[in-house]
């Protein structure tokens, strides 16, 4: 299944996707947890093919907005700033774009949410939120690597300028040329060491209570980042006993 081009999760507003999912055999509506760098955005992928659910990232929102140059709103421009600092943004402007773009969350091919929540306060606000609409979730999975390996990931982390591959610099060498296209590749702002720094601060600060929310809903489900992307998400299946 190929990836959708997410047009009302990225541009909001009346924005709507080319293509809508087909009912999925399961639909599945998750949040996926996790430090920055530990690879859940690629899980979402390989996940949202897999389900054919769509992959919501609040990150990817917020970097669309800024490709958008200049036409943000106040807050909006104000957000860029926490971002490219690698401080989270105020709930109050996550919270409000989320809220914008229901029709995502009630989408009959279901959704995996990647760095949202990341505090309490989201959560308990999209819970709020899918009540309202008669919808709950289905697994909060937790990715878990250490720390070193972490920074490692995200100092490496390049994306393609021209076709937005992510990869790691072990995998390009010298070239520093995207596999895909031959596009330049560049590194996330945030991804430089003092952005990192903060991030991390920011991500462990957050991390225990909102993986504890989750806990006491008996929806987390803990699953450890090790290894290739696909050897990780049949571990994510195995973990939810989904069997292909
Ligand atoms: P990500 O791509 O998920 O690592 O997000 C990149 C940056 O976007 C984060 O470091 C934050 O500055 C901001 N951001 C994304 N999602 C959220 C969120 N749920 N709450 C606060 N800030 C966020």
């Amino acid at each position: 299944m190929s990836m959708r081009d997410r047009n009302a999760w990225l541009k909001g507003g009346h924005s709507q996707c080319n293509e809508m999912p087909a009912s999925p055999l399961r639909r599945v509506r998750f949040v996926l947890l996790g430090a920055p760098g530990v690879g859940k955005g690629t899980q979402a992928d390989l996940l949202a093919r897999y389900f054919g659910a769509c992959h919501l990232s609040t990150g990817d929102l917020f970097r669309a907005v800024r490709a958008m140059n200049g036409s943000a709103s106040r807050a909006m421009k104000a957000a860029l700033e926490f971002m490219k600092r690698g401080d989270l943004v105020p709930d109050e402007t996550v919270l409000a774009l989320v809220a914008e773009r229901i029709g995502c969350l009630r989408c009959g091919g279901g959704f995996l949410l990647d760095g949202f929540p990341r505090t309490v306060a989201q959560a308990e606000a999209l819970d709020v939120l899918l009540a309202g609409h008669q919808l709950q979730l289905d697994a909060a999975v937790s990715y878990e690597l250490p720390l070193n390996k972490i920074v490692a990931r995200l100092a490496g982390r390049r994306t393609c300028s021209a076709c937005k591959k992510v990869c790691h610099i072990d995998q390009v060498g010298e070239s520093e040329v995207c596999v895909n296209c031959g596009g330049k590749l560049i590194q996330r702002e945030d991804d430089r060491p003092e952005s990192i720094r903060v991030r991390m601060k920011a991500f462990r600060q957050a991390a225990q209570p909102l993986a504890a929310y989750y806990e006491s809903r008996n929806l987390l489900i803990s699953v450890p980042a090790e290894g290739a992307p696909e050897a990780v998400l049949q571990r994510t299946l195995d973990s939810l006993q989904i069997h292909s």
